[in-house]
């Protein structure tokens, strides 16, 4: 399977330099391809990949408004017209059904005012030299932050410019990994109510302090941007440590929640977890508690690092009401305010830590589904 790895990457100024030419250049290009397409679209004409490419790539570069684009890597230019083609069909496919599962919306023009800029570069414009710096192509030998080993060749590379003036390469490769030897634990997981998550076997997996302390520190330099004069170089710093603040967050989060998804997998065959639909609890307030935002983050891993070491992932339905059914006799025992943390069934007088019923329900919930899914691979084959 396909997987990312990400590392930290410090060109120097003058690379710093080429890559904001690069940037833009990708920019404009995704953007003419895009209205080519809709321009096509609108006048019901037919247009190819190549022929989009032909206009807003080799065309346009003999062009006086673009001759610019000569400057740059054409893999460069080449790989921004397949992102804005990839944008506009998953759109187009989203609209005629095609395409299933949630709604694509319209692709967007891209913006120099975008937080994030970010080129792709296909194997022919980049590689890893002997001295472990990362060639790429009109920019030069860049250093890179060689957190972990890359476990193969990388198919492509993207390097991305974020919000807090970072750099990143993000690379795709291709792994080949084992599965991880067979074990017979299996576990379903709650997403908790005071802690981060509760597990079927009565684990609790605690939402980490240092969260609350970045927090604060990006709750103080939000206050301090907004107190910022419009359009003043102190509103422009304070944007700066904003976005520097905030990527601390992510990043101490990302790296917690690695920790906790590899531990879940390797010490569990099949693992049930509940499926909140973030996406659209993200629009709502809730989204802006803490672990509520790491959930769909950590259950996105797990799921990666499941398939990736042959392990069973089942997300079990939201509207499935775990923390009514009483895990032991399977009674239906009704709707719980939220401030009860244990309760005791009415039919066969079990007591329960509500977080831990849950978690054991999502477990049998999600047992039964993969069961399921088994049986009805089984009869198709018949
Ligand atoms: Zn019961």
């Amino acid at each position: 399977m396909q997987l990312r790895y990400q590392y930290r990457v410090y060109p120097t100024p003058g690379q710093q330099n080429m890559l904001a030419r690069s940037f833009g250049c990708a920019r404009v290009v995704f953007n003419d391809a895009l209205r080519a397409r809709q321009d096509a679209y609108a006048a019901g004409v037919t247009l190819s990949d190549t022929d989009v490419q032909k206009q807003v790539v080799t065309a346009a570069k003999k062009t006086p408004q673009r001759v610019w684009l000569s400057e740059v890597a054409s893999v460069v230019l080449i790989q921004a017209c397949q992102d804005a083609r990839r944008a506009y069909r998953n759109w187009f496919d989203s609209l005629t059904g095609k395409r299933k599962g949630r709604k694509v919306g319209a692709p967007r023009f891209r913006s120099r005012k975008d937080t994030r800029q970010a080129i792709r570069l296909t194997r022919n414009g980049f590689s890893i030299r002997g001295n472990r710096k990362l060639y790429i192509a009109k920019v030069g030998e860049v250093e890179v932050a060689w957190s972990r080993e890359l476990p193969s060749v990388p198919s492509s590379v993207s390097i991305i410019k974020d919000a807090a003036g970072r750099y990143f390469a993000s690379f795709v490769v291709e792994t080949t990994d084992d599965p991880l030897p067979e074990c017979d634990a299996e576990v379903g997981i709650d997403l908790g109510l005071t802690t981060f998550a509760v597990l079927s076997d009565g684990k609790v997996i605690e939402s980490p302090k240092f969260f609350r302390q970045a927090e604060r520190r990006l709750k103080k330099a939000q206050q301090a941007l907004s107190r910022k004069d419009k359009g003043s170089k102190n509103r422009a710093k304070a944007r700066i440590r904003v976005a520097k603040a905030y990527a601390k967050v992510t990043d101490a989060r990302k790296d917690w929640a690695h920790k906790q998804s590899t531990a879940i997998v390797r010490e569990n065959q099949a693992v049930f977890v509940e499926d909140l639909c973030v996406t659209g609890l993200a629009r709502t307030r809730l989204a802006k508690s803490v672990h509520d935002a790491g959930w769909g983050m950590f259950t996105r891993m797990v799921e990666e690092k499941a398939a990736r070491y042959g392990r069973v992932f089942v997300k079990v339905d939201r509207f499935y009401p775990s923390s009514q059914i009483c895990s032991t006799c399977g009674v239906l025992d009704g709707p719980k305010p939220l401030s009860v943390r244990e309760w005791q069934c009415a039919a066969c007088g079990a007591v329960h830590d509500r977080d831990v019923n849950a978690a054991k329900n999502i477990h049998a919930a999600g047992r039964a589904e993969w069961l399921n899914a088994c049986g009805g691979a089984v009869s198709l084959s018949v």
